[in-house]
């Protein structure tokens, strides 16, 4: 029987373990193994379930001995970030606010996950109710870059990417608001995927802005994240906002190549990305071109308002989700007189100062003569920003970006400036707030040897242009080392 190496991807060890030829539990060891050396070190869990994953692996392997298949993530260590409910066991968004909550449930994507045969190996640390792009803003402290430790692994799903790229699991989830998915991966070096909103289902995910948040996975490889997808994806009846309808297999679309694909480069892309950023993508044009694709100048006039309209829309979203939070129905509470103060001293207490900064931004957009100037105006630029895509997309079957404007930064380097912070996410947000797909794959390395990610991006469950265009850059890659 050959052991698996740390190379193994999702697709290789569920083929093993389904056959026979690997054990679920000599995979998990492996990865615990990982964890003991390195986790001190990186901090990518909030919380490590040794002994509840060596149980669902012994069960996967005694399911294979007994004659049947475990499904398509048979004994897959997975690792999920720390705001998808785990019915009994903590779930805390990385937040005082949270603690000693234990849900009641599993989110769907847990309960798909679980039935296909995956083994969750933790809960993974974010970004406070995944409100940042380091990972700083966790009350449980940082998570660190595995490339390099003395750098953030980006955000707010810095512990699900980490987790990925130092081997503690083969695959992970995330969620993605504004990039939290894609930004990570970028500064990871490893595959990270927004769906189409309404593609997984938020049943379950602790709400930050819900017409925005979406499930994804972060995986190694580009057929790893469309095994990942097949399982999560599909209507759900207890997301409304989830697409009823079926979706096409992405592991069948990603056999398929880039020939006569058309990809458009945004001409009028809001600038700042670094040098090393931009010879990236160029040379991610390049491949492309070479593997038969067509590249296309397109516009997206209101792209660059992107993150303007974001950062009104997704407060005033959250400042509605987080009132729920009030010292009475979860978590912790600080005692006091009468119940207005009790309100004031427990969030006063458990929100830390990210969470307060966009409480306190939603709320004031929301607010009675400021609704039409900033909340409704918003909401006018997010279509605009639909449409223009919407356009570009007849022109083009999948768009390249930036993922970052930077490589992975050093820990404190944007933390008093919530500005320099919040323009990590240029690049991705546009895409929250027309609801469309986007991905970003490693490609290759920048200033420092650290990993660039380019963004694929489609337009409504455009996922299997997206994806054939990703496994393209893969295999250029690939080609290329
Ligand atoms: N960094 C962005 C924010 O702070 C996006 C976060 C996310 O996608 N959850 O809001």
């Amino acid at each position: 029987m050959s052991a698996p190496t740390s190379a193994s991807s999702a697709v290789q060890i569920a083929a093993g373990v389904r056959s026979g030829q690997l054990k679920a539990a000599d995979v998990l060891e492996e990865h615990l193994a990982r964890i003991d050396n390195r986790e001190g070190e990186i901090h990518a869990f909030n919380l490590v379930l040794a002994d509840q994953a060596r149980a669902a692996a012994a069960a996967v392997d005694a399911a294979v001995a007994a004659g049947n298949d475990p499904g398509p993530l048979a004994g897959v260590p997975v690792a999920l970030k720390d705001n998808m409910c785990t019915h009994g066991i903590a779930t805390t968004c990385s937040s005082k606010i949270l603690d000693g909550w234990k849900p009641p449930y599993d989110a769907t994507v847990v309960t798909r996950l679980i039935a296909a045969g995956a083994v969750t190996v933790g809960k993974t640390n974010l970004d406070e109710f995944a409100m940042g792009s380091s990972t700083e803003n966790s009350a449980f402290g940082a998570t660190r870059n595995p490339r390099d430790t003395s750098r953030v692994p980006g955000g707010s799903s810095g512990g699900s990417a980490a987790a990925v790229a130092a081997g503690f699991s083969s695959v992970s989830l995330g969620s993605d608001t504004g990039g939290s998915i894609r930004q990570p991966a970028a500064l990871c070096g490893v595959v990270g995927v927004k769906p189409t909103y309404g593609y997984v289902s938020r049943y379950g995910l602790v709400a930050f802005a819900s017409s925005l948040d979406q499930i994804g996975p972060f995986t190694n490889t580009v057929e790893d994240a469309a095994l990942l997808l097949d399982v999560i994806g599909g209507h759900d009846p207890m997301d409304s906002t989830s697409i009823p309808a079926p979706q096409p297999s992405l592991l069948g679309a990603i056999q398929q190549g880039v020939e006569g694909l058309r990809v458009g480069r945004i001409t009028d892309l809001p600038e700042g990305a670094d040098p090393d950023v931009v010879e990236r993508l160029e040379a991610a044009f390049d491949a492309l071109r070479a593997a038969g694709a067509t590249i296309v100048d397109v516009q997206v006039p209101a792209f660059s308002y992107g993150l303007t309209a974001y950062y009104l829309i997704a407060p005033a979203e959250a400042s509605s989700n987080l009132a729920r939070y009030d010292g009475v129905r979860y978590g912790m509470r600080v005692n006091a007189p009468d119940t207005n103060s009790m309100y004031g001293v427990t969030r006063t207490a458990g929100f830390g100062d990210e969470v307060k900064r966009r409480i306190m931004l939603g709320t004031y957009a929301l607010s009675a003569g400021y609704y039409d100037a900033y909340y409704g105006k918003a909401l006018k630029v997010r279509r605009m920003i639909a449409d223009d895509f919407d356009r570009a997309y007849q022109r083009a079957d999948v768009l390249l970006t930036p993922t970052s404007p930077t490589v992975a930064f050093p820990f404190g380097a944007k933390g008093d400036n919530p500005f320099a912070m919040y323009l990590c996410d240029v690049y991705t947000i546009p895409t929250n707030l027309a609801g469309h797909p986007g991905m970003s794959v490693p490609f290759g390395t920048g200033a420092e040897g650290l990993p660039v990610g380019v963004q694929v991006l489609s337009g409504t469950l455009g996922e299997p242009q997206m994806f054939r265009t990703a496994a393209a850059l893969e295999r250029a890659m690939g080609a290329a080392k």
